[in-house]
């Protein structure tokens, strides 16, 4: 396995542009033979994945729990599953999205038909992150194979138990010509973003969404950018406090020990309701994670050192001294991190001016829970925002006006499993979404298509241009 483990490194070391360049001409000439365009095609490459997901259900919880000892449940739930859900609904559905759309033309088009055709982009590249790292690989990959594309698969190194299995179980699943996984860092990535692709779909953070879309704008290829940013809790005190806090928990420590794009980033409430939904908070996480939280077994770690530096420096930012109202435990040995609350943090502390993306909750207090609405327009749009209230008024006022990728009202992250939703963020958060139908028409061209017989031939299309055609 030592002397296996060294030649698939050792190929790695050698993907450069050439190589690169190579894989995108292999995929393409696939393209060209009009393989991935059938039907049949695309629905057996999707039960593959389907297969594929099933049969390595055990490596992959395993391997979730080498690369950020991801909790068993977790890995089910939150990817597994997830991934079976995408193809089932791909599969059941794939022949009503591959129908042309019929639409109604004008009087000018008299007489004609018009129909938009759903046609494969071509070759795709699909960039994915390491915080559910199966998901956020073979999720795209999904929708991609389901609009008839060929497609490379660059998972995170930042995984690497993942990444390697996801290459091996895809060549063993897929078909090799059209579908493809590349391993590796910046180096690897920097030589497939110099090759053309037909659509670029990128998960991470905004610095290098900012590459993969220079990249792609020199050969003029449209990017799904799949981005993170602050994503708010707004808590009025009309709520039902423990359903509310078991939801923010869920959304929070239950998703990666917050390193999740959604999950929420900052809390804002009043002062007044502040104490109690601390202590709330507290009591239910003390029953969920116990009293000695940096030993549950249902808390992934941070994934690697790097980042726990980061939060390290966010928790040591003398600017929040003092604020912490619970947790704060850390071992930095097994890069563990306990929940942990922050209560009045002052705006202009690190940790309210940079995506969070682990177990640390600041709670900011306002006089009235209105004023949240401008707390959180003045920042970058986030990928999802929530609310808990009671109040109607408030529930149409925020999601009117707040714009985010995503808004739930009384729950959090709950979005992303509703697969008739766009998922998606705007401005910082992302450009572009996927999930279901909205995957298939993210990897697809909508090309315009107009029938026309030869009856009706208007001649005020023909010159000469006389005063009388100009009257008509
Ligand atoms: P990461 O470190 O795994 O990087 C993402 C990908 O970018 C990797 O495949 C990596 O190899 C590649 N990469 C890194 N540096 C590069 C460079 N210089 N040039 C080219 N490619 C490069 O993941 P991350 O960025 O730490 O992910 C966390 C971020 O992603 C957070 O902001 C989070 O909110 C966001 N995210 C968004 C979603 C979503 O669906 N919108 C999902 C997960 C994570």
């Amino acid at each position: 396995a030592v002397e296996v483990e060294k030649e698939v490194k050792k190929s790695n070391e050698v993907f450069d542009s050439k190589a690169a360049s190579s894989l995108v001409n292999e995929l393409r000439q696939s393209f060209a033979s009009g393989k991935t365009r059938s039907y049949e095609w695309r629905v057996s490459q999707l039960k593959s994945v389907a297969k594929l997901v099933n049969d390595g259900e055990r490596d992959i919880v395993d391997a979730l729990r080498s690369d950020l000892s991801k909790p068993e449940l977790e890995s089910v739930v939150y990817e597994i599953s997830m991934l079976k859900n995408s193809c089932k609904v791909a599969l059941k559905e794939l022949k009503r999205w591959m129908v042309p759309e019929k639409v109604k033309t004008s009087l000018t088009t008299f007489p004609s038909s018009a129909e938009i055709l759903s046609e494969p982009l071509g070759v795709v590249l699909v960039i994915s992150a390491w915080n559910y790292p199966f998901l956020l690989s073979l999720d795209p990959v999904i929708g991609a194979i389901a609009a008839g594309n060929a497609v490379v698969l660059k998972p995170s190194e930042v995984a690497p138990a993942t990444s390697s299995l996801l290459a091996k179980l895809v060549k063993e699943y897929l078909d090799s010509s059209c579908v493809r996984v590349v391993e590796g860092a910046v180096s690897e990535t920097t030589a497939l973003l110099e090759q053309k692709w037909d659509k670029i779909c990128y998960t991470g953070n905004g610095r290098v969404g900012r590459i993969v879309m220079q990249a792609a704008a020199k050969h003029l290829t449209p990017v799904l950018l799949e981005l993170g940013g602050k994503s708010p809790v707004v808590v009025d005190s009309d709520v039902n406090l423990k359903v509310a806090t078991r939801r923010i928990i869920a959304g929070k420590w239950a998703c990666n020990n917050g390193q999740a794009c959604i999950s929420p980033d900052y809390v804002i409430t009043t002062k007044e309701f502040a104490p109690k939904l601390v202590d709330v908070l507290k009591e239910e996480l003390e029953k969920f994670y116990g009293k000695n939280p940096l030993e549950s077994k249902d808390l992934s770690r941070i994934v690697n050192s790097n980042h726990f530096a980061r939060l390290s420096k966010l928790l040591d930012d003398e600017k929040v001294s003092g604020k912490i109202v619970h947790g704060g435990e850390r071992n930095e040995t097994d890069l563990l991190i306990a929940p942990t609350l922050l209560l009045d943090v002052p705006r202009d502390s690190l940790i309210m001016n940079e995506e969070i993306f682990g177990p640390l909750l600041p709670i900011i207090t306002v006089d009235k829970v209105e004023e949240s609405f401008d707390i959180i327009s003045s920042g970058s749009k986030p990928l999802a925002a929530y609310l808990f209230t009671s109040n109607e008024k408030l529930k149409k006022q925020f999601v009117t006006t707040i714009s985010a990728g995503g808004v739930v009202i009384n729950d959090t992250t709950i979005h992303l499993a509703v697969h008739t939703l766009p998922f998606g963020g705007v401005g910082e958060s992302g450009m572009g979404s996927y999930h279901g139908k909205f995957s298939f028409d993210a990897f697809s061209h909508k090309k315009a298509v107009v029938y026309r017989s030869f009856v009706g031939d208007a001649a005020i299309r023909y010159p000469p241009y006389t005063k009388g055609k100009l009257r008509l």
